[in-house]
């Protein structure tokens, strides 16, 4: 499918995204390089042959969630020991 000179990094290249874009779908979200690959603008990646490769950055709801701590009385009670 590429044409151009030097090749672009076929789809199963490390650098794969690196290809040029023949087809740009920002409204929704994808662009389709000229080496078969689908980017999509999460960084995920859809192979010529079906594959897909998940986004590089995902987000990670699991750990967001283990982001917030329960507040700790020891504050309180050095905030009571100060005054
Ligand atoms: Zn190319």
């Amino acid at each position: 499918m590429c044409q151009h000179q030097p090749p672009c990094p076929p789809a199963g290249a490390p650098d794969r995204q690196a290809a040029h874009v023949m087809a740009s779908h920002p409204e929704q979200g994808w662009s389709l390089l000229c080496n078969g690959v689908v980017a999509f603008e999460d960084t995920g990646v859809l192979l010529p042959d079906g594959r897909s490769i998940p986004p590089r950055q995902p987000t990670h709801p699991n750990v967001t969630a283990l982001l917030p701590r329960p507040p700790r009385p020891v504050t309180a009670c050095a905030a009571a020991a100060a005054s």
